[in-house]
Order: structure tokens, then C-alpha cells, then sequence
């Protein structure tokens, strides 16, 4: 009898290991290790529903790595593919544990800011800015510049609903990339 407990528990406890493990890798982007986009709206939502609990607002940024494909075509898919996880490293350094970083697809990813609204959260968006274009790639003996465009959106002002809120951030992030890229995008132009 108590060996049957005995291994009733160790199976319980392998299964219960081997299942979070499965539930680890189905929210994780497998190149880069951040939130995959399924998991970061997940986040959202969830950051949403408590920000209105609390009456703070948050803020979603959507970032596009700047002409990424010339980065590919000229230096290779795979130092691509670094490039990749080399962003996701100098962004993950400098954000907050309560801070989400997820990648939304391609060369696109979104950072939820929690309990700060665009104005103070922009000195920090702009040091990230600065951090990707400040720290090239080092790809064996070469250096690979890289930049990417920002654009921020804030709950609740820029939008009630998750679709709403991804809208004004994307059409800012696009703003910018007709304006030169390389910069971060808060607000409507004058
Ligand atoms: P823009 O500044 O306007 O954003 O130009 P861009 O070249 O970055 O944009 P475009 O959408 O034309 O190209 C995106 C490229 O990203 C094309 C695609 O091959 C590449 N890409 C997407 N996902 C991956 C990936 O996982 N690895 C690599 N190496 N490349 C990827
Ligand atoms: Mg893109
Ligand atoms: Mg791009």
C-alpha cells in the first residue's frame, strides 16, 4: 500500500512537472524565448480588466525592427534570426518584472507597461529606442546595425478595447516609418 502511495505521488508530481512545462512552451515564441502573441493577449486582457479595477491606466507599445529584410538579405536568414533574439535581450534587460514583452509575429513585438500612462512611460520607450540603435549585432566578425519604430497607445485614453488599442498603436508605428523610422510615435502630428 505504501508503495503504491509512494508511486502514485512521484507520477503525480513528474505529471504535473511534464504538463507545465507543455504550458510553458505553448505561451513562449520558441526563437526568441518572449510571450508569443497568443500569451501576450492573454496578458492584455487580464492587465486590462485589472487596470479598470484599480483606475490606472497602461500602455501598449508595438515595435517593427527597421528595414529588416535588407538585414536578411544582406547578412543572411540566421543572422536574421540573431538579430531577432538580440533585440528581445537588450529589451528584456531594461524592463520591469511587471512589464510584458511578447513577439507579435515577424519582426514585430508589443511591450505592456502596466499602471503608467504614454507621457511618463515615454523616456522609457525612447531608451529603448536608443538601446537597439546603440548596440549593434556583433555576427562573428561582423557589426549589424539595427533600429526599430515605436509606436504607443494608452488604456483608456487611445482606445477602450484591445482592437481599438492595437489600432492606434499600429497606426502610429506606421506613422513614424513614413516618417523616417528609427523613432517612437506617442501622439497624432500637429
Ligand atoms: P520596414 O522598415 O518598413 O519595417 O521594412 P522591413 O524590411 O522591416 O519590413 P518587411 O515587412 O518588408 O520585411 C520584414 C522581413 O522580416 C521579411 C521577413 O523575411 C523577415 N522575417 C520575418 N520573420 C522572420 C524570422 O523569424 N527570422 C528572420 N530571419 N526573418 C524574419
Ligand atoms: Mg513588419
Ligand atoms: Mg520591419
Amino acid at each position: 500500500g505504501v508503495l503504491i502511495i509512494l508511486f502514485m505521488h512521484i507520477y503525480e508530481g513528474r505529471r504535473t512537472a511534464a504538463y507545465q512545462q507543455l504550458q510553458r512552451l505553448a505561451r513562449t515564441d520558441a526563437l526568441t524565448g518572449v510571450a508569443n502573441r497568443g500569451s501576450f493577449e492573454q496578458s492584455l486582457i487580464q492587465s486590462i480588466h485589472e487596470a479598470d479595477r484599480s483606475h490606472s491606466p497602461l500602455v501598449l507599445v508595438i515595435l517593427d525592427i527597421d528595414h529588416f529584410k535588407l538585414v536578411n538579405d544582406r547578412w543572411g536568414h540566421e543572422a536574421g534570426d540573431k538579430a531577432l533574439q538580440h533585440i528581445c535581450t537588450e529589451l528584456g534587460e531594461r524592463l520591469r518584472i511587471t512589464d510584458t514583452l511578447g513577439r507579435l509575429g515577424g519582426e514585430e513585438f508589443a511591450l505592456l507597461l502596466r499602471n503608467t500612462d504614454r507621457i511618463s512611460a515615454e523616456p522609457l520607450v525612447e531608451s529603448l529606442r536608443m538601446q537597439i540603435c546603440n548596440t549593434p549585432l556583433q555576427y562573428g566578425k561582423q557589426t549589424i546595425e539595427l533600429a526599430a519604430t515605436f509606436g504607443m497607445a494608452e488604456w483608456p485614453a487611445d482606445g477602450r478595447s484591445i482592437d481599438e488599442l492595437y489600432r492606434c498603436a499600429d497606426q502610429r508605428l506606421f506613422s513614424g516609418k513614413g516618417r523616417g523610422r528609427n523613432q517612437v510615435v506617442s501622439q497624432e502630428e500637429a
